[in-house]
C-alpha cells in the first residue's frame, strides 16, 4: 500500500498486528504474562533508562517489554487501532474511562489551576473534578451548551485556564457543545483542550479535526461495545501522549492484557455496530416523538435548523449516534411502571453495548446532583436514557410501545 493513508476501518483490522513476531499466528495472541525476559543485560538497562530514567526512545527505537503494568504486547495492538480511529499519532489504553480521565487531570492540572468543564457531564468525571482535583486546589468552573466564547471569558474573571474539558453530546441530554469554539478558547490561553468522545465514538465525531488536543473515551461503552469489559482510551499527538504514558508508568492505570485483547477485537466491528445502532435509534426517536405518553425526545436526528446546537452538530458530527433520551409523561410513578413493564430492553446503567439498555438518570447516574440543578439541566424524574442496541428495530419498538401502554 506504500504510504497511502488507509481508512480507520481498514487500520482497525490490521494495525499493530505483526504475525512474524508471534509464530505466524494470524490473530494477535493474548499475552497473559506479567513479566518479560530480557535478551541481554544491555536491553534491560535501556528499558529502564527510558521508562524510569526519563530518557526518550530514539527515532524508530522499540525498547521491547519488561512488565505488564508498564506496557504489554496486547496494549500496543489496541493502541495502534485506537490512534487510527481518532486520526491521531498515538493512543493509550487504561483500565477504565475514569482512570483515563484521572491520568489526564493529574498530568495537566496543578494546585491553584483553573479549568473549564461542560455540564451536564458524566457523574464520575464531575466527582473526580469536585472531589480529588478540588482537594488538590484545582478550581473547576462549569459552563453550559448556551455559553459563547465571551461568556467563558466572563466565567474565568481574568484567570487563565489550564484546561478546557468538554463532553459532547452531553450525557444524558444530548446537548451539543461547539468544539471549534472551545478549542479556540483553549488555544488563546495556552490551555490543553480535551474532549470526552464516548457518546458519538470516532465513527461519527473526530474531535482533533476541530482543533481539540486530546480525545478521551470510556472504552467500556461503544469501543468495547459488548458490555463485557471496562477500559479507557486517550488519543492525541505524540508530544501529549508520551508524558501521559510516563504518568501511567508511575500510577499504574494501565489496562490488563485480556481487556486490551477484547478491545482489539471490538474495534474491528465498531463501525458496523455503531452504524446499525444509529439506524435503530433514529427509528426509535421518530416513534417516540409521535407517542402521546412521551413528552420530550432528544436524539440528534431530531435537531432542526435554528435549534440550539444544530449548527455545531452539522459542522462537527457525521451522524446522530444511538443515545435517545425522553420523558415519560406524568412523572416518577409512570416512569417506574414503564421501566418495570419492559420485557426485552434491560433496565441497567452503562451504554454502547449490543443490547438495548434504559436507565433513569434522576435516580442513578445524576442522583448526586441537587434536585433543582437536575431540573435546570433538563433531567426530570420521568427522564429515561436509552442506549439503543443491535436488536431488530421492530422488536424494540414493540417492547417500548407495550411498556408505554402500561405506564
Ligand atoms: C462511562 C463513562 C465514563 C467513565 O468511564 P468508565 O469506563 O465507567 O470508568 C466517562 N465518560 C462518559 C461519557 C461515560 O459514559
Amino acid at each position: 500500500m506504500g504510504n497511502r493513508k488507509v481508512d480507520p476501518q481498514t487500520s482497525s483490522i490490521s494495525a499493530g498486528n505483526d504475525p512474524t513476531r508471534q509464530q505466524g499466528a494470524l490473530r494477535a495472541p493474548l499475552y497473559e504474562s506479567s513479566t518479560f525476559v530480557f535478551r541481554s543485560a544491555e536491553e534491560g538497562r535501556r528499558y529502564f533508562e527510558v521508562v524510569y530514567g526519563g530518557a526518550e526512545p530514539g527515532p524508530g527505537e522499540d525498547i521491547g517489554y519488561s512488565y505488564s503494568r508498564l506496557d504489554a504486547p496486547n496494549l500496543r495492538v489496541a493502541e495502534a487501532r485506537l490512534a487510527a480511529w481518532e486520526e491521531c499519532d498515538d493512543a493509550l489504553v487504561f483500565n477504565s474511562g475514569t482512570a483515563a480521565m484521572a491520568t489526564i487531570f493529574l498530568r495537566h492540572l496543578r494546585p491553584g489551576d483553573v479549568m473549564l468543564y461542560s455540564t451536564p457531564i458524566y457523574g464520575g468525571t464531575a466527582s473526580l473534578l469536585r472531589g480529588l482535583m478540588g482537594d488538590m486546589g484545582v478550581t473547576a468552573i462549569a459552563y453550559g451548551p448556551e455559553h459563547t466564547a465571551d461568556d467563558l471569558e466572563r466565567l474565568l474573571e481574568g484567570r487563565k485556564p489550564a484546561m478546557v474539558f468538554v463532553e459532547t453530546p452531553a450525557n444524558p441530554t444530548n446537548a451539543v457543545f461547539d468544539l471549534e469554539m472551545l478549542a479556540g478558547v483553549a488555544k488563546r490561553h495556552g490551555a490543553v483542550s480535551v474532549c470526552d468522545n464516548t457518546f458519538l465514538s470516532p465513527v461519527w465525531q473526530r474531535p482533533v479535526r476541530h482543533g481539540i488536543d486530546l480525545v478521551a473515551h470510556s472504552a467500556t461503552k461503544y469501543l468495547g461495545g459488548h458490555s463485557d469489559l471496562t477500559a479507557g482510551a486517550v488519543m492525541g499527538p505524540s508530544e501529549l501522549i508520551q508524558p501521559l504514558r510516563k504518568l501511567r508508568y508511575q500510577i499504574g492505570t494501565t489496562a490488563q492484557p485480556w481487556t486490551a485483547w477484547l478491545l482489539t477485537r471490538s474495534l474491528e466491528t465498531l463501525q458496523v455496530r455503531v452504524e446499525r445502532q444509529t439506524e435503530n435509534a433514529t427509528r426509535i426517536a421518530a416513534f417516540l416523538s409521535d407517542h402521546p405518553k412521551v413528552e420530550r425526545v432528544s436524539h440528534l436526528s431530531l435537531l432542526q435548523p435554528g435549534d440550539p446546537g444544530y449548527d455545531a452538530y452539522k459542522r462537527q458530527a457525521a451522524g446522530p449516534g444511538a443515545m435517545v433520551t425522553f420523558d415519560v409523561a406524568g412523572g416518577e410513578e409512570e416512569c417506574f411502571r414503564f421501566l418495570d413493564a419492559l420485557q426485552l430492553i434491560r433496565h441497567a446503567v452503562s451504554l454502547g453495548g449490543t443490547e438495548s439498555i434504559v436507565s433513569q438518570p434522576w435516580n442513578a447516574s445524576h442522583s448526586n446532583i441537587p434536585p433543582e440543578e437536575r431540573l435546570a439541566l433538563g433531567i426530570k424524574p420521568g427522564t429515561v436514557r436509552m442506549s439503543v442496541g443491535l436488536e431488530a428495530a421492530g422488536d424494540l419498538i414493540a417492547d417500548l410501545s407495550a411498556a408505554l401502554d402500561a405506564a
